[in-house]
């Protein structure tokens, strides 16, 4: 079950790689040295870790929202 909505903003995204430390399991790097996310909704069970990606991300590229439209992070 989906309950959480990742946006991603390929332009500000300067291919640092915190998110994919962060969350590999999600975020990994392209060729172009942006990153690729996985699935762009997510579950409770992988909240923590994609908030922690989130976070991590020094130009804010990655936000998540709850299901109400509500933003989660960063
Ligand atoms: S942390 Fe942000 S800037 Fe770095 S690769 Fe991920 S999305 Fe891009």
């Amino acid at each position: 079950m989906a309950n959480y909505t990742i946006k991603y903003n390929s332009g500000a995204c300067i291919g640092a790689g915190s998110c994919v430390a962060a969350c590999p399991e999600n975020y990994s790097l392209g060729s172009d040295n942006k990153a690729i996310v996985k699935t762009k909704t997510i579950t409770d069970k992988e909240l923590k870790k994609n908030i922690a990606a989130a976070k991590s991300c020094p130009t804010l590229a990655i936000e998540i929202y709850d299901a109400k439209g509500k933003k989660v992070a960063p």
